[in-house]
Protein backbone atom coordinates (compact mmCIF):
# COMPACT_ATOMS: atom_id res chain seq x y z
CA UNK A 1 0.00 0.00 0.00
CA UNK A 2 1.12 3.40 -0.79
CA UNK A 3 0.14 6.59 0.99
CA UNK A 4 -0.18 9.94 -0.15
CA UNK A 5 -2.70 13.10 0.34
CA UNK A 6 -6.19 12.25 0.26
CA UNK A 7 -7.66 14.76 -2.10
CA UNK A 8 -10.86 13.92 -3.39
CA UNK A 9 -12.70 11.45 -1.22
CA UNK A 10 -14.72 8.21 -2.79
CA UNK A 11 -13.21 4.79 -3.74
CA UNK A 12 -11.75 4.28 -7.07
CA UNK A 13 -11.16 0.97 -8.67
CA UNK A 14 -9.51 0.66 -11.96
CA UNK A 15 -6.91 -0.06 -14.93
CA UNK A 16 -3.68 2.49 -14.53
CA UNK A 17 -3.38 4.86 -17.72
CA UNK A 18 0.11 6.15 -17.19
CA UNK A 19 0.58 9.32 -18.58
CA UNK A 20 4.45 9.93 -19.79
CA UNK A 21 5.98 12.91 -19.56
CA UNK A 22 8.12 13.72 -22.83
CA UNK A 23 11.31 14.79 -22.79
CA UNK A 24 11.49 18.32 -23.98
CA UNK A 25 14.70 18.69 -25.49
CA UNK A 26 15.41 20.95 -28.00
CA UNK A 27 19.14 22.31 -29.74
CA UNK A 28 19.73 25.76 -27.94
CA UNK A 29 21.63 27.31 -31.05
CA UNK A 30 21.73 31.29 -31.82
CA UNK A 31 18.98 32.10 -33.75
CA UNK A 32 20.20 34.35 -37.48
CA UNK A 33 16.78 35.12 -38.65
CA UNK A 34 15.20 36.72 -35.39
CA UNK A 35 12.28 37.84 -37.16
CA UNK A 36 11.39 34.05 -38.74
CA UNK A 37 11.91 32.47 -34.80
CA UNK A 38 9.83 35.64 -33.42
CA UNK A 39 7.08 34.72 -36.10
CA UNK A 40 7.48 31.08 -35.62
CA UNK A 41 7.06 32.55 -31.34
CA UNK A 42 3.87 34.50 -31.84
CA UNK A 43 2.06 31.66 -33.94
CA UNK A 44 2.62 29.00 -30.38
CA UNK A 45 1.27 31.30 -28.27
CA UNK A 46 -1.41 32.09 -30.51
CA UNK A 47 -2.35 28.02 -30.83
CA UNK A 48 -1.48 28.00 -26.69
CA UNK A 49 -4.32 30.83 -26.58
CA UNK A 50 -6.59 29.17 -28.56
CA UNK A 51 -6.32 25.83 -27.23
CA UNK A 52 -6.51 26.88 -23.84
CA UNK A 53 -9.36 29.34 -24.53
CA UNK A 54 -11.59 26.29 -26.11
CA UNK A 55 -10.41 24.04 -23.40
CA UNK A 56 -11.64 26.63 -20.68
CA UNK A 57 -14.83 27.05 -22.71
CA UNK A 58 -15.20 23.01 -22.46
CA UNK A 59 -14.48 23.17 -18.73
CA UNK A 60 -16.83 26.04 -17.78
CA UNK A 61 -19.83 24.04 -19.67
CA UNK A 62 -19.18 20.59 -18.47
CA UNK A 63 -17.51 21.54 -14.82
CA UNK A 64 -18.33 25.06 -13.84
CA UNK A 65 -16.90 28.31 -14.16
CA UNK A 66 -14.73 28.53 -10.83
CA UNK A 67 -12.80 25.45 -12.36
CA UNK A 68 -12.67 26.96 -16.23
CA UNK A 69 -10.77 29.95 -13.80
CA UNK A 70 -8.11 28.18 -13.50
CA UNK A 71 -7.30 28.23 -17.28
CA UNK A 72 -8.35 31.74 -17.97
CA UNK A 73 -5.86 32.42 -15.34
CA UNK A 74 -3.14 31.24 -17.89
CA UNK A 75 -4.27 32.74 -20.60
CA UNK A 76 -4.12 36.26 -18.20
CA UNK A 77 -0.37 35.36 -17.69
CA UNK A 78 0.44 34.95 -20.96
CA UNK A 79 -1.30 37.80 -22.57
CA UNK A 80 0.46 40.31 -19.76
CA UNK A 81 2.92 41.99 -22.38
CA UNK A 82 5.57 41.01 -19.66
CA UNK A 83 5.63 37.67 -19.80
CA UNK A 84 5.61 37.52 -23.45
CA UNK A 85 7.59 40.57 -23.81
CA UNK A 86 10.63 39.52 -22.11
CA UNK A 87 10.16 36.32 -23.87
CA UNK A 88 10.17 38.49 -27.22
CA UNK A 89 13.28 40.38 -25.85
CA UNK A 90 15.48 37.34 -25.51
CA UNK A 91 14.36 36.21 -29.08
CA UNK A 92 14.84 39.75 -30.05
CA UNK A 93 18.59 39.01 -28.89
CA UNK A 94 19.63 35.62 -30.90
CA UNK A 95 17.81 33.12 -28.42
CA UNK A 96 15.42 30.37 -29.33
CA UNK A 97 12.11 30.94 -28.81
CA UNK A 98 12.19 27.34 -26.54
CA UNK A 99 15.17 28.72 -24.59
CA UNK A 100 12.83 31.95 -24.52
CA UNK A 101 9.95 30.43 -22.96
CA UNK A 102 12.10 28.10 -20.83
CA UNK A 103 14.11 31.31 -19.10
CA UNK A 104 11.31 33.69 -18.33
CA UNK A 105 9.15 30.78 -17.41
CA UNK A 106 11.51 29.53 -14.98
CA UNK A 107 12.45 32.96 -13.97
CA UNK A 108 8.39 33.82 -12.64
CA UNK A 109 8.53 30.12 -11.58
CA UNK A 110 11.27 30.68 -9.21
CA UNK A 111 9.87 33.71 -7.57
CA UNK A 112 6.22 32.87 -7.08
CA UNK A 113 7.42 29.34 -5.51
CA UNK A 114 9.27 30.93 -2.74
CA UNK A 115 6.50 33.21 -1.84
CA UNK A 116 4.85 31.87 1.62
CA UNK A 117 1.47 31.56 0.67
CA UNK A 118 0.28 28.95 -0.61
CA UNK A 119 -2.48 30.77 -3.53
CA UNK A 120 0.75 32.31 -4.77
CA UNK A 121 2.87 29.37 -4.52
CA UNK A 122 -0.22 28.07 -6.58
CA UNK A 123 0.53 30.01 -9.95
CA UNK A 124 3.88 28.79 -9.68
CA UNK A 125 2.57 25.56 -11.04
CA UNK A 126 0.35 27.68 -13.49
CA UNK A 127 3.75 28.60 -15.21
CA UNK A 128 4.89 25.21 -15.08
CA UNK A 129 2.03 24.28 -16.69
CA UNK A 130 2.45 27.16 -19.29
CA UNK A 131 5.86 26.79 -20.02
CA UNK A 132 5.17 22.68 -20.58
CA UNK A 133 2.16 23.50 -23.14
CA UNK A 134 4.30 25.91 -25.04
CA UNK A 135 7.06 24.03 -25.34
CA UNK A 136 4.87 20.78 -26.44
CA UNK A 137 3.74 23.30 -29.79
CA UNK A 138 7.44 24.78 -30.36
CA UNK A 139 8.58 20.96 -30.27
CA UNK A 140 5.11 19.38 -32.63
CA UNK A 141 4.54 17.27 -29.41
CA UNK A 142 1.14 15.76 -29.26
CA UNK A 143 0.42 14.17 -26.06
CA UNK A 144 -2.05 11.12 -25.13
CA UNK A 145 -5.46 11.98 -25.68
CA UNK A 146 -6.95 11.56 -22.03
CA UNK A 147 -10.55 12.29 -23.59
CA UNK A 148 -10.28 9.06 -24.98
CA UNK A 149 -9.25 7.05 -22.10
CA UNK A 150 -11.64 3.46 -21.78
CA UNK A 151 -14.55 3.47 -18.83
CA UNK A 152 -12.07 2.44 -15.33
CA UNK A 153 -9.43 4.18 -16.36
CA UNK A 154 -7.18 5.37 -13.31
CA UNK A 155 -4.96 8.11 -14.64
CA UNK A 156 -0.86 8.30 -13.00
CA UNK A 157 0.64 11.24 -13.56
CA UNK A 158 3.46 13.35 -12.25
CA UNK A 159 1.26 16.23 -12.04
CA UNK A 160 -2.18 16.40 -13.22
CA UNK A 161 -2.22 19.75 -15.15
CA UNK A 162 -5.86 21.86 -15.35
CA UNK A 163 -5.08 21.19 -19.26
CA UNK A 164 -5.25 17.40 -18.57
CA UNK A 165 -7.43 17.66 -16.12
CA UNK A 166 -9.92 19.71 -18.57
CA UNK A 167 -10.17 16.22 -20.89
CA UNK A 168 -11.43 14.07 -18.71
CA UNK A 169 -14.69 12.48 -19.10
CA UNK A 170 -15.88 12.04 -15.49
CA UNK A 171 -17.63 8.32 -16.56
CA UNK A 172 -14.43 7.17 -17.77
CA UNK A 173 -11.62 8.39 -15.01
CA UNK A 174 -12.29 6.03 -11.66
CA UNK A 175 -9.28 7.90 -9.91
CA UNK A 176 -6.30 9.92 -9.94
CA UNK A 177 -3.13 9.36 -8.90
CA UNK A 178 -0.20 11.92 -9.22
CA UNK A 179 3.31 12.52 -7.42
CA UNK A 180 3.19 16.08 -6.94
CA UNK A 181 0.20 18.18 -5.40
CA UNK A 182 -1.56 19.32 -2.54
CA UNK A 183 -5.32 19.14 -1.16
CA UNK A 184 -5.83 23.04 -2.30
CA UNK A 185 -3.52 22.14 -6.04
CA UNK A 186 -5.55 22.87 -9.15
CA UNK A 187 -5.72 19.22 -9.88
CA UNK A 188 -7.19 18.35 -6.10
CA UNK A 189 -9.76 21.32 -6.98
CA UNK A 190 -10.81 19.63 -9.91
CA UNK A 191 -11.35 16.25 -9.19
CA UNK A 192 -12.86 17.54 -6.53
CA UNK A 193 -15.51 19.13 -9.01
CA UNK A 194 -15.35 16.29 -11.09
CA UNK A 195 -15.72 14.39 -8.09
CA UNK A 196 -13.56 11.74 -9.20
CA UNK A 197 -11.52 10.11 -6.07
CA UNK A 198 -7.85 11.28 -6.05
CA UNK A 199 -4.45 10.87 -4.26
CA UNK A 200 -1.81 13.02 -4.43
CA UNK A 201 1.87 13.32 -3.83
CA UNK A 202 2.19 9.42 -3.61
CA UNK A 203 5.97 9.49 -4.05
CA UNK A 204 7.62 8.03 -7.66
CA UNK A 205 4.36 6.37 -8.22
CA UNK A 206 4.69 6.94 -11.88
CA UNK A 207 8.04 4.77 -11.82
CA UNK A 208 6.09 2.42 -9.78
CA UNK A 209 3.78 1.60 -12.29
CA UNK A 210 3.11 0.44 -15.46
CA UNK A 211 0.06 0.70 -18.10
CA UNK A 212 -2.71 -1.85 -17.24
CA UNK A 213 -1.63 -2.20 -13.78
CA UNK A 214 -5.11 -2.88 -12.04
CA UNK A 215 -5.12 0.05 -9.02
CA UNK A 216 -7.52 0.89 -5.75
CA UNK A 217 -7.57 4.14 -5.03
CA UNK A 218 -9.00 5.65 -1.55
CA UNK A 219 -9.36 9.21 -2.10
CA UNK A 220 -10.74 9.42 1.44
CA UNK A 221 -7.89 8.23 3.36
CA UNK A 222 -5.37 8.59 1.12
CA UNK A 223 -4.44 4.68 0.18
CA UNK A 224 -3.47 3.82 -3.07
CA UNK A 225 -2.95 -0.27 -3.76
CA UNK A 226 -1.28 -1.35 -7.11
CA UNK A 227 -2.22 -5.07 -8.36
CA UNK A 228 -3.94 -5.92 -5.09
CA UNK A 229 -4.93 -9.48 -3.95
CA UNK A 230 -8.09 -10.72 -4.24
CA UNK A 231 -9.36 -9.86 -0.53
CA UNK A 232 -8.06 -6.42 -0.77
CA UNK A 233 -9.80 -5.94 -3.72
CA UNK A 234 -13.48 -7.45 -2.59
CA UNK A 235 -12.80 -5.08 0.58
CA UNK A 236 -12.55 -2.34 -1.68
CA UNK A 237 -15.79 -3.43 -3.79
CA UNK A 238 -17.34 -3.18 -0.66
CA UNK A 239 -16.28 0.24 0.62
CA UNK A 240 -17.34 1.34 -2.61
CA UNK A 241 -20.78 0.22 -2.19
CA UNK A 242 -20.74 1.43 1.07
CA UNK A 243 -19.70 5.48 0.06
CA UNK A 244 -22.12 5.12 -3.05
CA UNK A 245 -24.96 4.52 -0.71
CA UNK A 246 -23.65 6.99 2.23
CA UNK A 247 -23.29 9.24 -1.17
CA UNK A 248 -26.78 8.79 -1.52
CA UNK A 249 -28.12 8.97 1.73
CA UNK A 250 -26.48 12.56 1.78
CA UNK A 251 -28.71 13.79 -1.07
CA UNK A 252 -32.26 13.16 1.23
CA UNK A 253 -30.59 16.04 3.15
CA UNK A 254 -30.65 18.68 0.27
CA UNK A 255 -33.09 22.28 0.67
CA UNK A 256 -33.53 20.61 4.65
CA UNK A 257 -33.10 22.44 7.90
CA UNK A 258 -30.83 21.44 10.00
CA UNK A 259 -31.78 19.40 13.11
CA UNK A 260 -30.32 17.77 15.80
CA UNK A 261 -32.09 13.90 16.28
CA UNK A 262 -34.33 15.80 19.13
CA UNK A 263 -35.56 18.33 16.61
CA UNK A 264 -33.06 21.33 18.22
CA UNK A 265 -32.57 23.28 15.40
CA UNK A 266 -28.93 24.98 14.55
CA UNK A 267 -27.69 26.94 11.76
CA UNK A 268 -25.01 25.43 9.07
CA UNK A 269 -23.13 28.15 7.27
CA UNK A 270 -20.21 28.25 5.20
CA UNK A 271 -16.79 29.42 4.89
CA UNK A 272 -15.70 31.13 1.85
CA UNK A 273 -12.72 33.60 0.45
CA UNK A 274 -14.15 34.83 -2.66
CA UNK A 275 -17.53 36.66 -3.86
CA UNK A 276 -17.66 33.79 -6.20
CA UNK A 277 -17.55 31.44 -3.58
CA UNK A 278 -20.87 32.27 -2.30
CA UNK A 279 -22.47 30.71 -5.18
CA UNK A 280 -20.83 27.20 -4.57
CA UNK A 281 -22.16 28.23 -0.65
CA UNK A 282 -26.01 28.60 -1.99
CA UNK A 283 -25.48 25.46 -4.45
CA UNK A 284 -24.11 23.07 -1.58
CA UNK A 285 -27.24 24.22 0.77
CA UNK A 286 -25.81 26.63 3.07
CA UNK A 287 -27.81 28.45 5.40
CA UNK A 288 -25.59 31.31 4.87
CA UNK A 289 -21.66 32.24 5.79
CA UNK A 290 -19.92 32.03 8.35
CA UNK A 291 -16.50 33.43 7.54
CA UNK A 292 -15.81 35.28 4.71
CA UNK A 293 -12.33 35.22 4.47
CA UNK A 294 -11.74 39.11 3.39
CA UNK A 295 -7.68 38.60 2.95
CA UNK A 296 -8.03 36.69 -0.04
CA UNK A 297 -9.51 39.92 -1.64
CA UNK A 298 -6.12 41.81 -0.73
CA UNK A 299 -3.84 39.06 -1.59
CA UNK A 300 -5.21 38.28 -4.94
CA UNK A 301 -4.88 42.35 -5.82
CA UNK A 302 -1.69 44.10 -6.75
CA UNK A 303 -2.38 46.64 -4.65
CA UNK A 304 -5.00 47.67 -1.59
CA UNK A 305 -8.06 47.25 -2.84
CA UNK A 306 -10.36 50.71 -2.64
CA UNK A 307 -13.41 51.14 -0.87
CA UNK A 308 -15.28 50.64 -4.33
CA UNK A 309 -13.66 47.31 -4.56
CA UNK A 310 -13.94 46.18 -1.36
CA UNK A 311 -17.84 47.03 -1.80
CA UNK A 312 -18.58 45.73 -4.74
CA UNK A 313 -17.05 42.00 -3.76
CA UNK A 314 -19.02 42.21 -0.37
CA UNK A 315 -22.19 43.31 -2.13
CA UNK A 316 -21.95 40.68 -5.00
CA UNK A 317 -21.18 38.46 -1.86
CA UNK A 318 -24.48 39.59 0.42
CA UNK A 319 -26.40 39.53 -2.80
CA UNK A 320 -26.02 36.07 -3.95
CA UNK A 321 -26.62 35.06 -0.34
CA UNK A 322 -29.98 36.59 -0.47
CA UNK A 323 -31.06 37.91 2.72
CA UNK A 324 -29.11 35.20 4.96
CA UNK A 325 -26.26 35.98 6.64
CA UNK A 326 -22.65 37.21 5.46
CA UNK A 327 -20.34 37.40 8.47
CA UNK A 328 -17.08 39.07 6.91
CA UNK A 329 -13.97 38.54 8.92
CA UNK A 330 -12.50 41.65 8.70
CA UNK A 331 -8.29 41.39 7.24
CA UNK A 332 -6.41 38.68 8.75
CA UNK A 333 -3.06 39.05 7.61
CA UNK A 334 0.61 38.52 9.30
CA UNK A 335 1.52 34.93 10.32
CA UNK A 336 1.72 32.78 7.30
CA UNK A 337 -0.10 35.32 5.71
CA UNK A 338 1.62 37.93 3.47
CA UNK A 339 0.29 40.70 1.60
CA UNK A 340 3.36 41.94 -0.23
CA UNK A 341 1.79 45.57 -1.22
CA UNK A 342 2.02 46.14 2.10
CA UNK A 343 5.52 45.76 3.08
CA UNK A 344 5.08 44.31 6.71
CA UNK A 345 8.04 43.83 8.22
CA UNK A 346 10.10 40.58 8.57
CA UNK A 347 9.02 38.89 12.57
CA UNK A 348 11.16 36.62 14.19
CA UNK A 349 7.86 35.33 15.36
CA UNK A 350 5.39 36.03 12.75
CA UNK A 351 2.22 34.17 14.78
CA UNK A 352 2.71 36.02 17.59
CA UNK A 353 3.32 39.29 15.83
CA UNK A 354 1.51 42.38 14.21
CA UNK A 355 -1.42 40.60 12.60
CA UNK A 356 -5.08 40.51 12.18
CA UNK A 357 -6.66 42.44 14.32
CA UNK A 358 -3.10 44.27 15.47
CA UNK A 359 -1.98 45.50 11.80
CA UNK A 360 -5.40 46.59 11.98
CA UNK A 361 -5.49 48.90 14.38
CA UNK A 362 -2.38 49.82 14.14
CA UNK A 363 -3.24 50.77 10.28
CA UNK A 364 -6.89 52.88 10.72
CA UNK A 365 -6.79 54.66 7.70
CA UNK A 366 -6.86 51.03 5.94
CA UNK A 367 -9.21 49.34 8.31
CA UNK A 368 -11.70 52.22 8.27
CA UNK A 369 -11.89 52.06 4.04
CA UNK A 370 -12.68 48.19 4.84
CA UNK A 371 -15.18 49.02 7.56
CA UNK A 372 -16.84 51.49 5.46
CA UNK A 373 -17.31 48.95 2.33
CA UNK A 374 -18.49 46.39 4.83
CA UNK A 375 -21.26 48.98 6.55
CA UNK A 376 -22.49 50.08 3.03
CA UNK A 377 -22.52 46.21 1.96
CA UNK A 378 -24.73 45.98 5.12
CA UNK A 379 -27.47 47.77 3.07
CA UNK A 380 -28.16 44.98 0.76
CA UNK A 381 -28.49 42.36 2.98
CA UNK A 382 -27.35 40.86 6.31
CA UNK A 383 -23.98 41.36 7.21
CA UNK A 384 -21.93 41.02 10.26
CA UNK A 385 -18.51 41.97 11.33
CA UNK A 386 -15.66 39.58 12.43
CA UNK A 387 -13.04 40.74 13.91
CA UNK A 388 -9.94 38.10 14.33
CA UNK A 389 -7.57 37.26 16.61
CA UNK A 390 -8.94 39.21 19.10
CA UNK A 391 -6.65 38.74 23.11
CA UNK A 392 -8.59 41.09 25.01
CA UNK A 393 -11.40 43.79 25.48
CA UNK A 394 -9.88 47.17 24.18
CA UNK A 395 -9.06 45.67 20.74
CA UNK A 396 -13.23 44.84 20.10
CA UNK A 397 -13.71 48.28 21.98
CA UNK A 398 -11.59 50.38 19.79
CA UNK A 399 -13.29 48.09 16.72
CA UNK A 400 -16.70 49.31 17.88
CA UNK A 401 -15.56 52.51 18.20
CA UNK A 402 -14.28 52.62 14.86
CA UNK A 403 -18.01 51.37 13.62
CA UNK A 404 -20.02 54.04 15.71
CA UNK A 405 -18.00 56.76 14.17
CA UNK A 406 -18.57 55.64 10.91
CA UNK A 407 -21.93 55.56 11.45
CA UNK A 408 -22.26 59.07 12.34
CA UNK A 409 -20.70 59.82 9.10
CA UNK A 410 -22.46 58.07 6.83
CA UNK A 411 -25.89 59.26 8.67
CA UNK A 412 -24.58 62.96 8.21
CA UNK A 413 -23.99 61.63 4.27
CA UNK A 414 -27.09 60.13 3.90
CA UNK A 415 -25.29 56.55 2.90
CA UNK A 416 -27.09 53.52 3.60
CA UNK A 417 -26.14 50.70 6.33
CA UNK A 418 -27.74 48.66 8.63
CA UNK A 419 -28.25 50.66 11.38
CA UNK A 420 -27.82 47.46 13.48
CA UNK A 421 -24.97 45.97 12.58
CA UNK A 422 -23.61 43.56 14.59
CA UNK A 423 -19.69 42.96 15.91
CA UNK A 424 -18.29 39.98 16.62
CA UNK A 425 -15.21 38.31 18.21
CA UNK A 426 -13.60 35.38 16.79
CA UNK A 427 -12.15 33.27 20.06
CA UNK A 428 -9.12 31.68 18.43
CA UNK A 429 -6.72 32.84 21.43
CA UNK A 430 -6.23 31.25 24.85
CA UNK A 431 -6.85 34.87 26.45
CA UNK A 432 -9.87 35.42 24.63
CA UNK A 433 -11.54 31.94 26.08
CA UNK A 434 -10.14 33.17 29.36
CA UNK A 435 -11.85 36.01 29.29
CA UNK A 436 -14.89 35.05 27.17
CA UNK A 437 -17.40 36.09 29.73
CA UNK A 438 -16.18 39.20 29.66
CA UNK A 439 -15.23 39.60 25.46
CA UNK A 440 -19.07 38.44 25.94
CA UNK A 441 -20.73 41.31 27.34
CA UNK A 442 -18.79 43.55 24.60
CA UNK A 443 -19.50 41.44 21.50
CA UNK A 444 -22.49 40.38 19.64
CA UNK A 445 -21.86 37.29 18.81
CA UNK A 446 -18.55 34.82 18.71
CA UNK A 447 -17.32 32.28 16.30
CA UNK A 448 -14.21 29.61 17.27
CA UNK A 449 -11.44 29.82 15.30
CA UNK A 450 -10.42 26.18 15.87
CA UNK A 451 -7.51 26.00 13.52
CA UNK A 452 -5.39 28.76 15.96
CA UNK A 453 -7.38 28.06 19.29
CA UNK A 454 -5.49 24.59 18.76
CA UNK A 455 -2.71 26.26 17.50
CA UNK A 456 -2.07 28.58 20.01
CA UNK A 457 -3.39 26.48 23.08
CA UNK A 458 -1.12 23.62 22.33
CA UNK A 459 1.85 26.33 21.18
CA UNK A 460 2.14 24.23 18.27
CA UNK A 461 3.11 26.12 14.75
CA UNK A 462 -0.06 24.99 12.64
CA UNK A 463 2.03 24.73 9.61
CA UNK A 464 5.24 23.21 11.04
CA UNK A 465 4.78 18.74 10.50
CA UNK A 466 7.62 18.34 13.35
CA UNK A 467 5.32 18.56 15.71
CA UNK A 468 1.87 17.71 13.84
CA UNK A 469 1.62 14.90 16.28
CA UNK A 470 0.25 17.65 18.52
CA UNK A 471 -2.22 19.51 17.06
CA UNK A 472 -5.14 17.87 17.76
CA UNK A 473 -8.64 19.69 18.45
CA UNK A 474 -9.07 16.99 20.66
CA UNK A 475 -6.58 17.43 23.25
CA UNK A 476 -8.35 17.77 26.27
CA UNK A 477 -7.11 21.40 26.55
CA UNK A 478 -8.71 22.08 23.24
CA UNK A 479 -11.92 20.58 24.31
CA UNK A 480 -12.53 22.53 27.62
CA UNK A 481 -11.43 25.66 25.73
CA UNK A 482 -13.94 25.08 23.06
CA UNK A 483 -16.78 24.11 26.44
CA UNK A 484 -15.81 27.57 28.24
CA UNK A 485 -16.12 29.37 25.00
CA UNK A 486 -19.26 28.25 24.53
CA UNK A 487 -20.70 28.34 27.61
CA UNK A 488 -19.53 31.78 28.41
CA UNK A 489 -21.65 32.68 25.27
CA UNK A 490 -24.77 31.17 26.17
CA UNK A 491 -25.07 32.58 29.51
CA UNK A 492 -24.80 36.35 27.89
CA UNK A 493 -27.00 34.96 25.48
CA UNK A 494 -25.02 35.69 22.25
CA UNK A 495 -25.13 33.52 19.31
CA UNK A 496 -21.72 30.86 19.43
CA UNK A 497 -20.66 29.72 16.22
CA UNK A 498 -17.86 27.58 14.96
CA UNK A 499 -15.51 28.65 11.14
CA UNK A 500 -12.36 26.53 12.44
CA UNK A 501 -12.23 22.88 10.44
CA UNK A 502 -13.30 21.18 13.62
CA UNK A 503 -16.91 22.12 12.98
CA UNK A 504 -17.57 20.19 10.22
CA UNK A 505 -15.58 16.88 12.17
CA UNK A 506 -17.54 14.26 12.51
CA UNK A 507 -16.49 13.17 15.71
CA UNK A 508 -16.51 16.60 16.92
CA UNK A 509 -20.11 17.43 15.88
CA UNK A 510 -21.33 15.22 18.74
CA UNK A 511 -19.60 17.64 21.56
CA UNK A 512 -20.52 20.44 19.70
CA UNK A 513 -23.99 19.51 20.26
CA UNK A 514 -23.53 19.03 24.46
CA UNK A 515 -21.64 22.23 24.57
CA UNK A 516 -24.52 24.15 23.40
CA UNK A 517 -22.93 25.67 19.86
CA UNK A 518 -25.75 26.95 17.80
CA UNK A 519 -23.92 27.98 14.81
CA UNK A 520 -21.48 25.67 12.22
CA UNK A 521 -19.28 27.46 9.62
CA UNK A 522 -18.13 24.43 6.98
CA UNK A 523 -16.43 24.13 3.76
CA UNK A 524 -19.40 24.08 1.47
CA UNK A 525 -19.30 20.51 -0.15
CA UNK A 526 -18.75 18.94 3.77
CA UNK A 527 -22.44 20.98 4.15
CA UNK A 528 -24.26 17.65 3.95
CA UNK A 529 -22.15 15.51 5.51
CA UNK A 530 -22.28 18.45 8.92
CA UNK A 531 -26.17 18.40 8.49
CA UNK A 532 -26.38 13.96 8.01
CA UNK A 533 -24.09 13.75 11.24
CA UNK A 534 -26.10 16.45 13.14
CA UNK A 535 -29.50 14.88 12.67
CA UNK A 536 -28.03 11.53 14.18
CA UNK A 537 -27.22 12.94 18.24
CA UNK A 538 -29.82 13.56 20.62
CA UNK A 539 -28.86 16.09 22.95
CA UNK A 540 -29.04 13.59 25.74
CA UNK A 541 -26.94 11.28 23.96
CA UNK A 542 -24.35 13.68 23.04
CA UNK A 543 -24.32 14.91 26.97
CA UNK A 544 -23.30 11.50 27.85
CA UNK A 545 -20.67 11.10 25.18
CA UNK A 546 -19.01 14.61 26.27
CA UNK A 547 -19.39 13.50 30.31
CA UNK A 548 -17.41 10.61 29.27
CA UNK A 549 -14.91 11.82 27.11
CA UNK A 550 -13.96 15.14 29.44
CA UNK A 551 -12.99 12.41 31.82
CA UNK A 552 -10.17 11.23 29.54
CA UNK A 553 -6.77 12.04 30.17
CA UNK A 554 -4.88 11.63 26.47
CA UNK A 555 -6.09 12.66 22.70
CA UNK A 556 -5.38 8.69 21.55
CA UNK A 557 -8.12 7.90 24.64
CA UNK A 558 -10.53 10.93 23.22
CA UNK A 559 -10.36 10.44 19.53
CA UNK A 560 -10.76 6.33 20.31
CA UNK A 561 -14.04 6.76 22.74
CA UNK A 562 -15.40 8.93 19.89
CA UNK A 563 -14.80 6.80 17.28
CA UNK A 564 -16.22 3.88 19.03
CA UNK A 565 -19.49 5.83 19.46
CA UNK A 566 -19.22 7.35 15.58
CA UNK A 567 -22.44 6.96 14.17
CA UNK A 568 -22.52 6.80 10.65
C1 LIG B 1 -9.34 29.52 12.51
O1 LIG B 1 -8.28 29.96 12.97
O2 LIG B 1 -9.94 28.54 12.99
C2 LIG B 1 -9.94 30.12 11.31
C3 LIG B 1 -11.14 29.76 10.90
O3 LIG B 1 -9.24 31.05 10.65
P1 LIG B 1 -7.99 30.77 9.68
O4 LIG B 1 -7.95 29.30 9.42
O5 LIG B 1 -8.26 31.59 8.47
O6 LIG B 1 -6.86 31.27 10.51
MG1 LIG C 1 -7.58 31.97 12.47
Amino acid sequence: MYKGIAASRGIGIGSIVLIVEHELKYDNKKIEDTAAEKQRFEAAIEKFKTETKEMADDIRKRIGPKEAEILEGHLFMISDPTMSGEMSKMIDAGQCAESAVEAVCDMFYGMFSKMDDEMMRQRASDIADIKVSLLKILLGIEDIDISKVPKGTVLVAKDLTPSMTSQIVKENVAGIITEIGGKTSHSAILARALEIPAVLSVPNITELVKDKDSAIIDGTEGDVYINPDGDILSQYVIKREEFIRKQAELDKFKGKETVTADGTKVELFCNIGTPKDAKKAVECDGEGIGLFRSEFLFMDNNHLPTEEEQFAAYKEAVETMNGKDVIIRTLDIGGDKDIPYLEMKKEDNPFLGYRAVRYCLGNKDKYTIQLRAIMRASAFGKVKIMVPLVTCVDEIRSVKAMVEEIKKDFDSNNIDYDKNIEVGCMIETPSASLIADMLAEESDFFSIGTNDLTQYTMSVDRGNADVAYLYSTFQPSVLRSIKHIIECGVKAGIPVGMCGEAAADPLMIPLLISFGLTEYSVNPVLVLTARCIISKWSKAEADELAAKVLSLKTESEIVAALKAAAKD
